[in-house]
């Protein structure tokens, strides 16, 4: 799994961690993003796009106009429409 990324010019960590309850999180304070060690690797893969898009309405402050419900709500939208797309993409080229 890849330990950087960067999203509008900053630079954004990537650990796995074993001692976490949830799938992953994203650090705003420390541009941190989380993924549960315990979790299956495809399974990291779908949080990773969950979490860098958490990530990216944070840098592009677009986080600031939503509730957190709605950024979820956003959030899990993008997640589910575009990450099976983004799969097929990688796997056929
Ligand atoms: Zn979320």
């Amino acid at each position: 799994m890849i330990k950087t990324v960067k999203i509008l010019g900053k630079k954004i960590k990537i650990e796995v961690s074993k001692g976490m309850d949830d799938h992953g999180d994203f650090n705003s304070a420390k541009h941190l993003i989380r993924l549960n060690g315990r979790d299956s690797k495809s399974e990291r893969e779908k949080t990773l796009f969950h979490e860098l898009i958490h990530a990216s309405l944070f840098i592009g402050g677009i986080n600031e106009l939503l509730t957190e419900e709605l950024e979820e709500a956003i959030v899990r939208n993008i997640e589910h429409g575009i990450f099976p797309i983004l799969k097929r993409l990688n796997k056929n080229g």
